[in-house]
């Protein structure tokens, strides 16, 4: 697309959206805390609602509190191509993470309106309601409403640890809308993510070609042994629950290098009893965490783990009981939208590199709904769902650079 070229966001302005979102929620650490449906996610939604009207956007929310704001194209019939993230942070977030993919789009709808551009296809700006999961589980709840991974009454009745559920507050902030949720066409979407981990930066790429997302799968864990005194038991004669997850800590651990390099396996958490100091223990819970991209090989791992911990409770007289609580198939994206992000970052001459998303996201949910694509950029140290979390401007700049031709070149656009 011969006119497209060098059209470019205006950086400043993007940064200056962020830092000025960045103040509703900020923590004295430099982050944010801005939960899911609080009064402060509805200063933000205010804030974003009154920059896209000023853009000229019409806005749409729907009953799951997603917000749509529209730039119109020149074929309304046509189905729109859409782009958007969250504005809900973890307690301790940080200032870019799933804002810059909201404002990124805001500052592509911006800057059509700087170069008088008109598009084919209507262009939309989403907000996906509670993406963290930290106040509402599970995480992604909105955008999986929509797509059909949850039914409405689901996420309408997700309660945070005070009984309010996701539908009451949604009425109570004043974004509980009535657009249906889903349901419609939707050409093309695409979400502008900072990467969350510390590939792009320890390579130096400016762009993450994000083709795939790990698959997940979350297990629970019960051992149980038997509580004696630390003294008098012999070694022989223990049945040490700590004992077999201490092993399993190291079986989920070589299961993940075993699979390297795309494998992640962790055990993250661990209740001990009755955690006594001269009381050899009789019960752990315990959790694991394993990821990849390949279905197949996450099966594997799932085998590797029943089969593993089978040999180690035996060999130390445990009784286990293993429950998988979630399980995430992995995300291919969309082939011709992925090519659209490659070719936008081609036309800026930013370094590149495909990458594979080891978290959720929004867009995972939305692509079994439409053809769908994801853009990474660094952040610094790596670090996010942290408040020192940090991204140079030039990248930020770049990031959205690469969204506005990824969706011009989905839009179809007369200069
Ligand atoms: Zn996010």
């Amino acid at each position: 697309m011969a006119q497209a070229r060098n059209l470019g966001i205006n950086g400043q302005r993007l940064w200056d959206s962020l830092m000025e979102m960045a103040k509703i929620g900020a923590t004295v650490k430099g982050g944010c805390c801005r939960l899911a449906l609080t009064d402060l996610d509805k200063q933000a939604r205010d804030l974003f609602v009154r920059w896209c009207a000023q853009a000229g956007c019409t806005m749409r929310v729907d009953r799951m509190g997603n917000i749509f704001a529209r730039r119109a194209g020149r074929r309304p019939d046509l189905a729109p191509v859409m782009t958007g993230s969250h504005l809900d942070t973890q307690p301790t977030g940080g200032r870019f993470d799933g804002v810059y993919g909201v404002l990124a789009g805001l500052e592509v709808v911006r800057t059509l309106n700087d170069l008088g551009l008109e598009t084919d296809r209507s262009v939309e700006v989403a907000v996906w309601t509670n993406e963290e999961g930290s106040r509402f589980a599970p995480a992604m709840v909105a955008s999986g409403v929509f797509a059909g991974v949850f039914d409405l009454d689901y996420g309408l009745s997700r309660a945070d640890e005070d009984g309010k559920t996701m539908g009451a507050e949604l009425e109570r902030i004043g974004y509980a809308g009535t657009e249906p949720v889903g349901g419609r066409e939707i050409h093309a979407f695409f979400e502008t993510h900072i990467e969350q981990g510390p590939i792009l930066e320890h390579e130096n790429k400016t762009i993450g070609i994000v083709t795939d997302a790990q698959g997940q799968r979350w297990y629970e864990l019960n051992l149980t042994g038997v509580e004696s005194h630390a003294g008098p038991t012999p070694m022989g004669r223990r049945k040490d629950a700590l004992l077999g997850a201490a092993r399993i800590v190291e079986l989920v651990n070589r299961t993940g290098l075993d699979n390297a390099p795309y494998a992640c396996a962790t055990v993250g958490m661990m209740k001990v009893l009755p955690n006594s100091r001269n009381v050899i223990p009789g019960r752990v819970f315990l959790t694991v965490d394993f990821r990849h991209p390949s279905d197949e090989v996450l099966a594997g791992m799932d085998a590797s783990l029943r089969a593993g911990v089978g040999r180690i409770c035996k060999d130390i007289g445990l009784g286990c009981e293993i429950e998988q609580i979630f399980y995430y198939k992995p995300v291919h994206f969309n082939d011709t939208c992925v090519a659209s992000v490659r070719q936008g970052a081609a036309e800026f001459g930013y370094s590149t590199r495909e990458i594979v998303s080891g978290a959720g996201h929004d867009a995972c949910y939305l692509a079994k709904v439409a053809p769908t694509a994801m853009i990474f950029v660094p952040c610094v140290d790596g670090i996010s769902h942290n408040e020192v979390e940090d991204a140079k401007p030039e990248w930020i700049t770049a990031g959205a650079n690469v969204l506005l031709h990824a969706v011009l070149d989905k839009a179809g656009h007369l200069a």
